[in-house]
């Protein structure tokens, strides 16, 4: 038995539990995924041990000469990766990284433009409970309801009437290509700063399966966690060609906005880095779309609204309105069938943010489990039986348990880790 099991049974059992549950449900959290080994063992290491303030070469601390190592690897690794000429890997989240970001570029009180929570922007893109809404003056733009597509002409004439300081693109969920060369020229008209937050899509972009924001943007943040399957954490890019940028980001972080470092999550986010530079990855993130879209299309057979009509990206957003199933009961359903997704509010949302009228569905996770499109069609199938259960008013738990059985096959045919405790990518 291990240390740790002999040392504490409780939060020993509850890690298998976790461990037990990761691998007999089917993940469809789109900002979810499976680390691999390499990059757990990673952040599993002594690297925890060691204070780190500062930057490799300029450190606080003696005794910094490996860590040193390691994050100059994790910045070049990501440079190289996302074409950026600076990188900065400390930020202990995305929600770290893009405070930083504030902090370097405006000032409490300024005016900021992002995506409103409601549309699928992020908390931190000026959400009233946020510290972006609450420091900052926020104004927020959102989707065409009809096309549920970014209304770009609203964000220009948002910025145009409010002359933001800094414009915020990016999003948690939305499943078409953003125009990033479109935010870059608004931004420039008003004399804008431009952030584009890719958290969702850096897998993606890493792979090159859907455009860069690091060309158009002054600075992109971004998490590590998500399509791009590393260790959770956050990362700030820029290939904006201005050192002075670069050194105010790098004071944002540390000590704007943090002490230490976490050296054993930069160690791991170098890891991820690297995987995220093979093939492998490429076709990978591949599949994610493929089974994204191979989703999306039942869906919408099935006579489900899916928001924008389809999805060039991991997720999608299916709006229950026409149903009168709210996303708070829907989630609950199937999360009793074993298959995870979360309640997400919709353009025209008539139930509160805690309710919802919809989901947001993405394979990220799935896809590195190993499932291919026949079987996320199959999958989507099981979730539209529950749906339209419920959407009749009937009872769920007869087709919850038949879905629950087909999970577990399909789980156990599709182990996370395996015997070899590597995502099943193949
Ligand atoms: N930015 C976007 C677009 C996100 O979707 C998220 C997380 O969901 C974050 C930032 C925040 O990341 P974290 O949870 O690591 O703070």
């Amino acid at each position: 038995p291990s240390t740790l099991a002999n040392f504490d049974s409780q939060i020993s059992a509850a890690i298998a539990d976790e461990v037990a549950r990761q691998e007999a449900h089917i993940e469809l959290i789109a900002s979810e995924n499976y680390a691999s080994r390499a990059v757990i063992e990673a952040q599993g290491t002594v690297l925890t041990n060691k204070y780190a303030e500062g930057y490799p070469g300029k450190r606080y601390y003696g005794g910094c000469e490996h860590v040193d190592v390691v994050e100059q690897l994790a910045i070049s690794r990501a440079c190289d990766l996302f074409g950026a000429e600076y990188a900065n890997v400390q930020p202990h989240s995305g929600a770290q990284a893009n405070a930083a970001v504030f902090m370097a570029l405006i000032k409490p009180g300024d005016t900021v433009l992002g995506m409103s929570l409601a549309h699928g922007g992020h908390l931190t893109h000026g959400a009233a409970p946020n510290f972006s809404g609450k420091h900052y003056h926020a104004v927020q733009y959102g989707l065409i309801p009809e096309t549920g597509e970014i209304d770009y002409a609203e964000v220009e004439r948002l910025a145009r009437e409010h002359q933001p300081k800094m414009i915020i693109a990016g999003f948690s969920a939305y499943s078409r290509v953003v125009d990033w060369r479109r935010f870059r020229t608004i931004a420039d008209e008003v004399g804008a700063w431009l952030m584009v937050d890719m958290a969702h899509v850096a897998g993606l972009v890493a792979a090159g399966h859907y455009p860069s924001p690091v060309p158009y943007a002054h600075v992109v943040t971004t998490t590590t966690h998500k399509t791009l399957r590393g260790p959770r954490g956050g990362l700030i890019l820029s290939d904006h060609g201005d050192a002075a940028l670069y050194k105010k980001l790098n004071g944002a972080v540390f000590p704007g906005q943090q002490g230490g470092p976490l050296m054993h999550v930069i160690a791991a986010k170098a890891v991820a880095f690297k995987e995220a530079m093979s093939q492998d990855f490429v076709q990978y993130q591949q599949r994610v779309i493929n089974n994204a879209r191979a989703m999306a299309n039942v869906f919408m057979e099935r006579g489900f609204d899916v928001i924008s009509g389809g999805t060039d990206d991991h997720l999608f957003l299916l709006s229950l309105i026409k149903q009168g199933v709210t996303g708070k009961d829907a989630d609950a359903a199937l999360g009793r069938a074993h298959i995870t997704v979360n309640k997400n509010a919709v353009p025209n949302d008539p139930e509160s943010p805690f309710v919802t009228s919809g989901l947001r569905i993405g394979t990220p996770a799935a896809t590195s489990r190993g499932f291919d499109e026949t079987e996320c069609a199959e999958l989507a199938g099981w979730i539209c039986d529950i749906l339209d259960v419920l959407a009749e008013r009937g009872n769920t738990d007869a087709v919850e348990s038949e879905v629950r059985d087909k999970v577990a096959a399909l789980c156990e045919r599709h182990p996370v880790y395996g015997e070899s405790r590597e995502p099943q990518v193949a």
